[in-house]
Parts: C-alpha cells; sequence; structure tokens
C-alpha cells in the first residue's frame, strides 16, 4: 500500500522538480508541524499512510526508508542530490517555524524590561545556515500569511520579528488542530501583528487608560491609605475588557459574566460596569447596606448592568468574589452555562465567560486546572472561557519566577487543554486592544478557552497602605522612574498626529468632572431592560413558607409507569432491568417503594410540571449505589435512555450528569448555576460525603454565606452519603457537624431523611417552595436497600416533608419513660433492637431537618412526652461530630423543663471512624444499647 502511494508521488511533477533531500527535509518540518509547509505539499504529505499507535518519529522513519528505496530504483534525475537552492529553502521554512514556536520566548513583553530571558538561538539566521547573501535572495515562504508568494529573506526575516517578537507573544503551536493554527497563523503574519485602528477605537482606548489612572488617582487623594488594590500598572486591563464586550456584543452574545479578584475590581465595577463613583465613594466613607445579614468589603462586591454594542445591547454581570482567589472562575462558568442553558444556546454564542486571574493565583491554585478540564465536557462546557491574566510580576511579596511556580509562564496550565495564549505587553494598548479582539473572535470561532496574559506591573504594594520597596527592590526602583500607561499612549497618539495635548486636558477634566459628580462614568452604561430572571417571586421568604403541595396516587402512578419504560430495543443489564421490574412491582402495589424509585418520582413530578432539573456528581447517571439507573445503557450498542426525558413534550428539561472527578470546581460551577438559575432544581451529589471535603471553601465561602454577604440566593441542593457502615474513617460521615457549624441566619437547610416518602417530598418541597436557600442533605447508603426504609405511594402523595417524625409503633406515650432523639440510619438499628428488646417505655422520635430546627414540630411531638424526664440524643458520629456538637442546645430547648439529656453515640475522636468492620459493630451496638438503656 505504501509503495503504491509513494510511486504515484513520485511520478508526480511536483517531486521530479526537487530533490530527495528537499522533499525529507520538507517531510520533517510537515510532521513537526503541518502549517508550515505550503498547502500544495501538505496535501501530498496528507496522502501518506498513517501509522495507526505509531508515534511520529516511527512514521518519520518508515517513510524514510521508503524514500531511501524508491531512491534506488528511480530514475536519477528524479532524486537527484539536493542542490544547494532547495536546501536553503527548506532551512527558511524552518526558521519561519521557528518564530512560530518559540518568537513569543524573545517577544518585547514586559514593560519594565526587568525579565531576563535568553536569545532564542533558532530565531536568528546563523542558526539556520543562513546569511547576509541569502538576505536578498527571494524564498518561497511556504504557509507564511503574509498575503505573497514569496519574498527576500531580509524582508522575511523584519516581518517574522515584527510579528512574533514585538509586544505579543503568541503561543499557540502546541495546539493540534491544524485548522487553528493556520486561523491564528493568518490573523497575526497577515499584519505583522500590528493593528490598524480607527481614531474612533484609539479614542476609547484613550479613555479607557484616563478613566484608569483618573479614578485610582482620585481615590488615592480622596482616601489616603483605604485599601482599593489599585490597578496602576495594569491599566490596559479596562480598555482591554471593553473591548472584548463590544467585540462580543458585536457578535450577538447578549450576557457577558466577568469574574476576578480584588486587583482593579473597583475600576472595573465603575469603568466597565458603570457603577456610580458617588456610591463607590458612600463605600469609602463607611455606608452599610442595612439590607444585608453580613455584607462584604467593597472590592468584593459584584454588579449588574447593560453595555451598549454595535451589535446592541450586552447584560454585563461581575461575580461576587471572596478572598480566595481562583474560586469565582468555576462559579462564571456554572452562571454563564445557566444563562446559556435559559437560552437554549449549546454551542455558547449567546452568553460569554470572562476571567481575570492573577499570576501567581493562576499557576498556583488547583481549582485553575479544574476548570481547563471541565471546559469541553457536556455537563459543563460553555463554549470557551475568556481568560485573562493580570501579571503583574509580583505575588503580593513572592517573586514569581523563583518562588511562585515551577513553569516558563504562568499560563503554562492553560497548554493543558491547548488554549492558545497571547501574551501581550501592557505598556502596548493597541497591541491589548488586537489581542481582546482575537480572543473574542477565536472563542467564537472555536468554542475554547483562549487566553491572554497581560503583562504589568504594580505600582504600588499589594494594597496602598504596603511597602513594596521591602521585598521588591529593584523591581519598584524601576516601577518609579516608569511613566504611566496613559501618558505613553498619549506620547504615542500625539506623536502620530491622531490626538492633540489639548484634547487630553479635556478629556481627562470631563472624567474628573463625572467623578465629583459621583455620576457613572461608562457611556455604554444602559439600565438593566428585560432581564430574563426575575428573583423577585423569590425574595424573602423563609423555610416553613406553604407551598401547593398536592399530588395523587393516580398521578404518581401515570408518572411511575412513564418512568419504568424504555424502547423495546433497548437492552438492559440484567442487573438494571432486574430493578426496573422491581419498580413495576412496586407500581402494582407488589413491593413498597424504594429510595431509588421515590427519589426518581420526586423528579418525574417536578418535570411534569415544568420544571427544569439539572443533576451532576460522581457517577450520578447510574448512582454510586447501583440505586438510580437514571440512564440506562444499551447492553448491545452503548446507546444511553434516560426515561425522565420521556414524560411529555411540554415537560421540564432533565438533565442528568457524570461529573468530572472534581469537587471544588464542580461544586462551584453549580453554585454559580443555581445562583443565576431559580426557576431550575441544581443538584450536586458527592460520591461519597466527604468527598465534599475538597470543596470547603465553596460551602464556606459562597453556599453558607452567599446570601448574608451579597444578597445572593441560592436554592443548590448536595446530595451528601452519609452513614456508619464499618467501612473506615472516610466514606462514613459527610462531616455534618461543619455544615451545622455553618449554620444561622437560616442561611440553609440541613436535612436527614429517613424514608424514601421523606426524599420525595423533600426534593419537591426544594422546588416548588418559593425560598430558594441551599438544601445540604445527608443522604444513605445502606438504607437504599433497607427493608424497613419503605413507603408507600400514599405516603408520597401526602405531599409532607416532615422535619420530625414521631413513634410509629403502638406504644403508649403515657408509658414512655425514656425518649430518643436521633436522625439518619441509626434510627433503623434503634427501632430494630427496642422491637427485639420489646420495649414499650422507649419511644424513638427522629429529626429529619437539624436546621432550621423546626421548633414548633419538636414541641408539638415533645407535648405528648411532658411527663419524660429521661432524654437521650443518639448518633452513630463521635460526640465531637454529627449533631450533638452543634444541634444539642437546640435539643435541650425541646425538653420539658425538669427532664435531662444525655448522650448516647461514639467518644470523641479524632477520626471520624475506626477502620475496622469489627470495632465499629461493638461500637454501633453499644451506643444503640446505650440509648436504649439495654445492658
Ligand atoms: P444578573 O443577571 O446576575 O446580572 O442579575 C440581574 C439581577 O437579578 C441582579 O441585579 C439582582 O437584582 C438579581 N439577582 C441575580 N441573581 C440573584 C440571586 N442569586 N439572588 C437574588 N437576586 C439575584
Amino acid at each position: 500500500m505504501h509503495e503504491g502511494v509513494m510511486q504515484s508521488w513520485l511520478n508526480s511533477s511536483h517531486l521530479s522538480a526537487n530533490s530527495m533531500v528537499y522533499v525529507e527535509q520538507m517531510y520533517e518540518l510537515y510532521l513537526d508541524d503541518p502549517t508550515s509547509v505550503s498547502d500544495e505539499w501538505r496535501e501530498i504529505f496528507d496522502t501518506l499512510p498513517k501509522v495507526e499507535g505509531v508515534s511520529v518519529e516511527t512514521k518519520h522513519s518508515e517513510i524514510r526508508d521508503l524514500f531511501a528505496q524508491l531512491a534506488k530504483t528511480k530514475d536519477r534525475t528524479v532524486v537527484s542530490v539536493a542542490d544547494q537552492a532547495d536546501e536553503k529553502q527548506v532551512k527558511v521554512l524552518q526558521l519561519i517555524n521557528a518564530f512560530r514556536f518559540r518568537g513569543h520566548q524573545n517577544a518585547n513583553l514586559d514593560p519594565l524590561g526587568l525579565w531576563q530571558r535568553e536569545k532564542v538561538r533558532e530565531l536568528s539566521l546563523a542558526h539556520h545556515e543562513l546569511d547576509d547573501v541569502d538576505k536578498t535572495r527571494e524564498f518561497n515562504l511556504g504557509s507564511f500569511a503574509i498575503g505573497k508568494d514569496k519574498m527576500p529573506l531580509g524582508e522575511l526575516y523584519e516581518a517574522l520579528k515584527d510579528t512574533y517578537c514585538g509586544p505579543i507573544g503568541a503561543e499557540y503551536m502546541h495546539i493540534t488542530d491544524t485548522d487553528e493554527k493556520r486561523w491564528i497563523q493568518q490573523r497575526l503574519e497577515s499584519i505583522q501583528s500590528k493593528p490598524s485602528f480607527s481614531l474612533d477605537v484609539k479614542k476609547r482606548i484613550l479613555k479607557g487608560l484616563i478613566a484608569v489612572d483618573g479614578l485610582e488617582k482620585y481615590l488615592g487623594a480622596k482616601f489616603p491609605g483605604a485599601k482599593r488594590f489599585s490597578l496602576e500598572g495594569g491599566d490596559s486591563l479596562v480598555p482591554m475588557i471593553k473591548e472584548i464586550i463590544h467585540r462580543a456584543g458585536e457578535q450577538g452574545q447578549k450576557e457577558v459574566v466577568v469574574g476576578m479578584a480584588h486587583r482593579g475590581r473597583l475600576n472595573v465595577l465603575v469603568n466597565v460596569l458603570g457603577k456610580k463613583a458617588g456610591e463607590l465613594f458612600e463605600e469609602f466613607g463607611g455606608k452599610v447596606d442595612e439590607s444585608l445579614a453580613a455584607g462584604d468589603v467593597k472590592y468584593h462586591q459584584g454588579f449588574s448592568s447593560d453595555f451598549a454594542t454595535a451589535g446592541g445591547n450586552v447584560h454585563l454581570a461581575l461575580a461576587f468574589n471572596p478572598s480566595h482567589l481562583e474560586i469565582v472562575n468555576p462559579v462564571v462558568m456554572g452562571s454563564v452555562r445557566a444563562r446559556l442553558d435559559r437560552r437554549d444556546c449549546e454551542n455558547g454564542s449567546k452568553a460569554l465567560a470572562i476571567t481575570v486571574h492573577g499570576d501567581s493565583a493562576i499557576a498556583g491554585q488547583g481549582v485553575v486546572q479544574e476548570t481547563f478540564n471541565m471546559s469541553q465536557t457536556r455537563a459543563y462546557k460553555v463554549g470557551g472561557t475568556v481568560r485573562i491574566v493580570v501579571n503583574n510580576q509580583v505575588g503580593f511579596t513572592t517573586s514569581l519566577q523563583e518562588d511562585a511556580r515551577s513553569t516558563e509562564y504562568c499560563t503554562d496550565i492553560a497548554k493543558m487543554v491547548q488554549a492558545p495564549i497571547f501574551h501581550v505587553n501592557s505598556d502596548d494598548p493597541e497591541a491589548v486592544a488586537l489581542v481582546a479582539q482575537l480572543a473574542v473572535d477565536y472563542r467564537n470561532t472555536f468554542r475554547r478557552d483562549v487566553v491572554i496574559d497581560l503583562v504589568c506591573y504594580r505600582r504600588h504594594g499589594h494594597n496602598e497602605a504596603d511597602e513594596p520597596n521591602a521585598t521588591q527592590p529593584l523591581m519598584y526602583q524601576k516601577i518609579k522612574k516608569h511613566p504611566v500607561p496613559r501618558n505613553l499612549y498619549i506620547k504615542r497618539l500625539v506623536a502620530e498626529g491622531s490626538i492633540q495635548e489639548s484634547d487630553v486636558t479635556q478629556l481627562a477634566d470631563d472624567y474628573r468632572g463625572i467623578l465629583d459628580k459621583g455620576e457613572c462614568t461608562v457611556e455604554e452604561w444602559r439600565p438593566m431592560t428585560e432581564h430574563s430572571v426575575d428573583w423577585r417571586p423569590f425574595l424573602n421568604h423563609d423555610w416553613d413558607i406553604e407551598y401547593n403541595k398536592a399530588i395523587s396516587v393516580e398521578k404518581l402512578n401515570e408518572l411511575g409507569e412513564k418512568i419504568t419504560q424504555y424502547p423495546a430495543e433497548h437492552t438492559l443489564h440484567s442487573r438494571v432491568k432486574k430493578q426496573y421490574d422491581e419498580r413495576r412491582k412496586m407500581l402494582a402495589g407488589e413491593k413498597p417503594l424504594d429510595w431509588g424509585f421515590a427519589e426518581t418520582l420526586a423528579y418525574a413530578a417536578l418535570c411534569d410540571d415544568g420544571h427544569d432539573i439539572r443533576i451532576t456528581g460522581q457517577d450520578s447517571g447510574r448512582g454510586t449505589f447501583f440505586h438510580r439507573h437514571a440512564v440506562l445503557h444499551n447492553q448491545v450498542d452503548a446507546s444511553t435512555y434516560i426515561p425522565l426525558q420521556h414524560l411529555h413534550k411540554e415537560q421540564g428539561k432533565f438533565e442528568i450528569f457524570d461529573a468530572v472527578l472534581s469537587e471544588v470546581g464542580v461544586l462551584a460551577f453549580e453554585y454559580g448555576y443555581a445562583t443565576a438559575e431559580p426557576e431550575s432544581l441544581v443538584i450536586w451529589e458527592a460520591q461519597f460525603g466527604d468527598f465534599a471535603n475538597v470543596a470547603q471553601v465553596v460551602i464556606d465561602q459562597f453556599i453558607s454565606s452567599g446570601e448574608q454577604k451579597w444578597g445572593r440566593l441560592c436554592g443548590l441542593t448536595m446530595l451528601l452519603p452519609h452513614g456508619y457502615e464499618g467501612q473506615g474513617p472516610e466514606h462514613s460521615s459527610a462531616r455534618m457537624e461543619r455544615f451545622l457549624q455553618l449554620c444561622a441566619d437560616h442561611n440553609m437547610q440541613v436535612c436527614v431523611p429517613s424514608t424514601p416518602a421523606q426524599v420525595f417530598n423533600m426534593i419537591r418541597r426544594q422546588q416548588i417552595r418559593p425560598m430558594r436557600r441551599p438544601l445540604i442533605v445527608m443522604t444513605p447508603k445502606s438504607l437504599l436497600r433497607h427493608p424497613l426504609a419503605v413507603s408507600t405511594m400514599e405516603e408520597l402523595a401526602e405531599g409532607t416533608y416532615h422535619n420530625v417524625i414521631d413513634e410509629i409503633d403502638e406504644i403508649n406515650p403515657a408509658n414512655v419513660k425514656r425518649v430518643v432523639f436521633c436522625s439518619g440510619k441509626v434510627y433503623y438499628d434503634l427501632l430494630d433492637q427496642r422491637r427485639k428488646a420489646e420495649q414499650d417505655d422507649v419511644a424513638i422520635v427522629r429529626v429529619e431537618q437539624l436546621y432550621p430546627f423546626p421548633h414548633a414540630e419538636m414541641d408539638a411531638v415533645v407535648e405528648k412526652y411532658k411527663h419524660v424526664t429521661d432524654f437521650v440524643w443518639c448518633q452513630e458520629e463521635p460526640q465531637n461530630q454529627g449533631a450533638w456538637y452543634c444541634s444539642q442546645h437546640h435539643f435541650w430547648n425541646s425538653i420539658p423543663a425538669k427532664a435531662n439529656l444525655t448522650y448516647a453515640g461514639r467518644k470523641a475522636s479524632a477520626s471520624p471512624a475506626v477502620g475496622y468492620a469489627s470495632v465499629h459493630a461493638k461500637e454501633q451496638q453499644a451506643l444503640v444499647n446505650d440509648a436504649l438503656t439495654i445492658k
């Protein structure tokens, strides 16, 4: 086969005009980068057989052997010894390639000129054995996209330096897709990376720089010493973001969500989002937002507005941000995904995520990697994020090259998804604007992440009260003398005759005038119109608000029928089929309902009423414990079928995705989704509850406190498998105590449902009730199949989630001498043991919602036992963990005044559980006996 292809190839007129060596070298170039050779050559090389699973090197040598073999048999004129001209031509192509690969390493990126980078040898003519004589010779340009086929080497060399070693360092040759590489080459090489902007655009850029500088100086003078995390040194960020929004709007984007940490945030709030300067000044003056339980510092605040572009208004949202630097990125992506889903837009063309990173943080924090990994997956893709690094070359006081990272650039992590990276010198605001446009165009063409590394500096310390010279003396000596970006650009525009000095004075005065009046400084700002989500119905409700619970047994049966159907040709695995068959028996009343079916029915009932549902989590489609099977896998052709998507045409959307193996990134994403979409039930499920540990920052800084800090409601549900089953220190506990410790102000709900009917009604309640607050659920593992953890259809249809469940056996309250309070799986151990011991003087009361504590329901139950003086809280968790740790004051408040409350459970422990099943079993029996006073 090889031979046939090669034969016709050698016979082609192409080869007959060239030498063997020449072809080999061309082929080598092609293997390195298919875009480096001309279209004609690429077409020929593309026809060569590909060897599956064999590395490029082997492929190459194989082809070389073929060349050699054929050379022996072919006409000498065809495969003659290479002439010098051909060799030089190849060197020229290699030179072009070298610039494409490594030009960025000698680009002029550092405004301070402090980077000490070695000269890249491959970028010199000498390295390629080219000399001054060759400079005058014309060479074929291969695929160099300058719009000509040939050029003298001298001119080409200058063009290459301009394109790849000017203020833009384009790093993109790690991309394997040829079309993408060619696209970037076309965009940069055709203009040698030099934009030619209209006077209007130049003025827009200039105004942006004047605004940045104007605001910072104004704040510095008006509020000396106050922290503002000034943008000075990275001034181009503001015109850059505005350029991105303009470009995105022109290309049809309707919403842009921005995430950024504190550096430059006040400037972006005022000069991009259009927050009124006066409002910011009031915050500096100490204004308190009385509507918030806690509030937050001004450089964490978000904002929403509309922004006029040539393509129409774009809605802007700056996400609220805690101090934990990179964590907002997945939140922003989640928010964008919610907006895209709302607009039924799968390709990302209607909403754009922009994330602004710090140079130390993007390299240092693992969540960045998680978001890159999520960026193209079904559950998390948003059509690409434009990621900007404000690279001020220092992390607080930490020097970057030596201490902050082990990579050449802070952006190297982006290569894992082959994102192009445009490093740009922030002192050249036109190069910055070009890169901004390029980034948007790339993202909108290829729907993938793109990175802009804005190489700048930080004029002051980490904050304005900080002394940067103490740790970065040389850098700050340089910065002190370095002109501000605004002045550099003015000089350039005046020199080229684009503006007059007097125009600038006027612009600066105008800007200052607006600040003096405390008004909005952004010309493009527009009030929010026709915003697509209305949060008003969800405001100001507490957890116990009444809601419409109605659902009939008939309806449930009808839904049950639908969700146990699947196409006849869809062949299920025998174990899955068995579960579906059993569900049909549950429908027929032949078996009591189990957990998996009740949960699925809850989703069906919601979707049937038009509610959308999004569930993501590790192995959620099937369920960690083989209990859900929302996604049915055909054993014949691996196709999938989701019965919950086939209820009826008008049903709500049901989406369920297996998550990437991440917790912090995906939980933050789902938080972002849920805070942008009150109409959907958003659920994140941990494989085991303790996996949530890895996402603790999201729980602490967003889920438990976002409403109190920022007024942002969030109806996210977290399903966390929890229960002591002898599986060791991990996978026993979802660390309930940590959630309970975070509970205050009715900020979230912590529930421990213990029956299928309870999970059904809890899920429905979370969505139907117009309150949007996080719901943390301790979900069961062994209870999924426990013979006592079953319900009837009537119990489901009753519609109520019981926050407290009284004794279920026929025990006369008057005879009760001891009341055991408990939550979760231990209830069944207690029930079982009490039945065995035939105790009729002990009542067991389940607390199914630990927070907000259901005082009224608890009081109603305890009323029956008001004569009892002996109450006990029983838990499986160690004493310093579980509900006892944080909720015992509620239990104390619930019991009669003269009664006593004791603890039955594991002793305090550093570890959540013991590592030995036998020890676990002994402990479990002991705590149950203790609770029931069985000796
Ligand atoms: P956004 O689309 O995020 O810019 O939000 C637009 C407006 O909706 C905001 O200004 C808020 O008034 C309101 N809003 C957005 N998200 C929430 C939320 N999670 N909770 C309450 N109100 C919200």
